[in-house]
């Protein structure tokens, strides 16, 4: 077992720190949180240093990376600010490693390109208003068929970064009576501008900066080279950028958490009570060792479960451990945190509060910490539960 970082990561690390500190400063990241702002001009530079084609073949203009290299990115990204991390996230994960894992050669040729060079920007369009954890069973939006092309009718909800993609990954139905909830859904590239679409904005607690939308389609036009892969085996195509989604949104709350620690860290051995640090106490040194571990421990599992999605293992449960863990553990470190602020935790001008804010969303998406115990009670052999 090999905890060592080659030299390649170990220069993608260094390349990543200069640049999070001169671009994504602690006042950027207030300012687009408060200000509800997508970073467009920091996505063209990520795309521009070659960051967004990181986790890609080279044969599509990328640089032959892993997940563990989309890990570290996202989550160094992350460490400055949950929605920059998330910005990158959208594109690579859901439009890149969708494209890569399931898209017909003529997408991945024409899209792939144009991604890695921050000129398209995709979205993830699964869930419904009738539920995301029954996924399977709330799903509505279909899509029919008509002389080569699709007509998609329905809604989606909480789609993040639709306001801003340029194409929405979306999950529809084929057909009317599947046999099995899983079958019978097809996943289209549907152009964000097509004439039928409204995307409008909705209010939210944290990662202000990437906004969530709803998604309304009114006999959306979609010409049937839009397929992703097979037909009607739209659900199965999706897992490993399931797999993938878990891994990258576990190293987003690593990147919160370890933010939420570096803060109270130097908060514990400025402040002063009874004329010694915070830090001095035995109290806020079991915060501050309780939180270390919890991250440690967190982050060795994601990049496992990292490790074996770049290998092509199976990855399944791993990755559902991977974000259960990270986005439990971004959370208490984050809540550690504003204990050890005490009254200034709860002040807007302190980042801990958007750490805060930020972390609370793992545990409920992209997949809530109840279903995911659901899940990888049924990888363990354990009989369903839902
Ligand atoms: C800010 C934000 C951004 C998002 N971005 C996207 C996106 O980009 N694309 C996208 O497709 N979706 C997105 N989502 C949706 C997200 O994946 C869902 O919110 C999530 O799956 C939970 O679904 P729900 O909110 O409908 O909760 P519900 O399904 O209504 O669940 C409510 C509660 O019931 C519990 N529950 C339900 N069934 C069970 C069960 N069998 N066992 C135990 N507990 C159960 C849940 O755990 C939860 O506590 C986003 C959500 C948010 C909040």
């Amino acid at each position: 077992m090999d905890f060592e970082m080659n030299e390649e990561r170990r220069m993608l690390m260094d390349t990543l720190r200069k640049f999070v500190a001169k671009e994504c400063t602690a006042d950027f990241a207030r300012r687009i949180d408060e200000t509800e702002s997508f970073p467009h001009e920091l996505y063209r530079k990520m795309a521009d240093l070659g960051f967004m084609g990181l986790p890609f073949p080279s044969k599509y203009g990328g640089l032959d990376g892993s997940t563990i290299d989309e890990g570290i990115i996202i989550e160094e990204l992350s460490k400055a600010s949950a929605a920059i991390g998330l910005t990158y996230f959208l594109s690579t994960c859901f439009g890149g490693k969708s494209l890569e894992y399931f898209g017909t050669d003529r997408q991945r040729q024409t899209l792939l390109p144009n991604l890695i060079s921050g000129d398209l920007m995709f979205s993830l369009a699964l869930t419904e208003p009738g539920g995301g954890t029954d996924i399977l069973g709330s799903l509505r939006t279909s899509a029919t068929k008509k002389d080569g092309r699709y007509f998609v009718n329905g809604q989606k909800t909480f789609i993040t970064g639709a306001h801003v993609a340029d194409y929405l990954i979306t999950a529809v139905r084929t057909r009317t009576n599947p046999i099995k909830k899983s079958d019978g859904i097809s996943v289209l590239i549907i152009d964000a501008k097509s004439p039928g679409i409204d995307i409008r904005p909705l209010k939210k607690l944290g990662i202000r900066a990437t906004g969530s939308n709803e998604i309304f389609f009114n006999n959306v036009d979609v010409p049937e080279e839009n397929l992703m892969g097979e037909e009607h085996r739209g659900w199965h195509q999706l897992t490993n950028t399931l797999n993938n989604e878990r891994v990258a949104l576990a190293a987003v709350s690593l990147g919160i958490g370890q933010a939420a620690f570096d803060y109270a860290y130097k908060y514990a051995l400025e402040r002063e009570a009874f004329s010694r640090p915070i830090g001095s106490f035995q109290a806020i040194q079991n915060y501050l060792v309780e939180a270390a571990t919890e991250l440690e421990m967190a982050r060795l599992i994601t990049y496992k479960a990292a490790w074996l999605q770049s290998h092509h293992r199976k990855c399944a449960k791993e990755t559902a451990m991977a974000k259960l863990a990270a986005s439990e553990a971004g959370f208490k470190v984050a809540l550690a945190g504003m204990r050890i602020l005490g009254g200034y935790g709860y002040m807007m001008e302190y980042d801990m509060q958007r750490f805060f804010r930020d972390a609370e969303l793992f545990l409920v998406a992209p997949i809530t910490n109840e279903m995911i115990k659901n899940f990888v009670a049924l990888e363990m052999g354990l009989p369903r539960s839902y």
